[in-house]
């Protein structure tokens, strides 16, 4: 068996079972994806979120704005929030310097939360309770259970404790029971402790920080990171070096960032169910 996880195909085999279903759906999920200046990867991920919705039958719908006020951003939020034919609202991250995130953010009702980035649903999460979970921690769940991952009483470790990604793997990976350590720019004697992993999930955002003797042999290492360096993109994990000494391995492209689009799907999906009380 490849020790590759092929995160590109299990995400089509997900977005076409959830094709399937919303093709069964009278009146279809809606997602609304609110975006504010002109950050050039945003382009490209809200580009990926509506193919992706197009793909799977759901309605899309992308507001743009070149320059609003939070106020005003937070009163077309509250419009949605009140709009019975919305499931999911995102704000595509980050806004122009000088906007509020958190505020706004916080300001979607938590049952149209796509992105699982409220107050609400992260302490839902904390609390091992039923939310919205953050699509690329989901993500990442999924390809352990694809590849059965034995996740409970292993040793995760965390590198990166972001709010997107790394805080919520964390909480993910300690419901199901795994003894997680959370490391950060802080942490001492990263190398001990990243050798001891059975489960080493990179989300640092720095090409190959990951090396060959950071690793333990026979573990399993989850790539978050994407890094483009000269046109190309890396991740946080030095592949080549790695490849032969781990069990399993996510490559860069081709692993989590496929999970993360169609995890936005399921969970606009989740929602609709939500709303429906199906
Ligand atoms: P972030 O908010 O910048 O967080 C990076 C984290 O890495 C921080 O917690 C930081 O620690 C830690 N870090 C930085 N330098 C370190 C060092 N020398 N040693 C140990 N830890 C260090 O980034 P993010 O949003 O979590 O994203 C991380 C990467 O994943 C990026 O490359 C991003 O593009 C990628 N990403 C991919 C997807 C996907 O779909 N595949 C989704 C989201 C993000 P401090 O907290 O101490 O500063």
């Amino acid at each position: 068996m490849s020790k590759v996880i092929d995160g590109k195909k299990i995400s089509l085999e997900i977005k076409n079972k959830l094709k399937d279903e919303v093709e069964k759906l009278k009146v279809k999920p809606k997602l609304v994806v609110i975006s504010v200046g002109d950050d050039a990867a945003s382009k490209v991920y809200v580009g990926q979120k509506e193919k992706a919705a197009v793909y799977i039958g759901i309605e899309y719908l992308h507001m743009h704005y070149d320059m609003i006020s939070d106020d005003d951003l937070i009163k077309e939020i509250n419009k949605l929030n009140d709009d019975k034919s919305v499931d999911g609202i995102i704000v595509q991250l980050p806004l122009p310097k000088g906007m509020d995130e958190k505020r706004i953010v916080n300001s979607i009702v938590s049952d149209k939360d796509v992105d699982g980035l409220t107050y609400l649903n992260a302490g839902l999460l904390l609390n091992n309770k039923e939310s919205l979970v953050s699509c690329t921690p989901k993500g990442i769940m999924k390809l352990l259970k694809e590849y059965h991952v034995n996740i409970s009483g292993a040793n995760a470790v965390v590198v990166g404790r972001s709010i997107l990604v790394g805080k919520p793997i964390a909480n993910l990976l300690l419901n199901a029971d795994a003894t997680v350590t959370l490391c950060h720019s802080k942490t001492n004697n990263l190398d001990k402790i990243t050798k001891k992993a059975d489960i080493l999930i990179a989300a640092i955002g720095k090409k190959h920080f990951i090396t060959r003797d950071m690793v333990r042999r026979g573990s399993i290492i989850i790539d978050v990171g994407i890094n483009r360096v000269d046109g190309k993109l890396y991740g946080d994990v030095d592949y080549d070096n790695v490849y032969d000494k781990v069990s399993l391995i996510t490559p860069v492209p081709g692993g989590v960032g496929p999970m993360t689009v169609v995890m936005l799907m399921e969970n606009v999906l989740k929602a609709y169910k939500m709303h429906n009380n199906i």
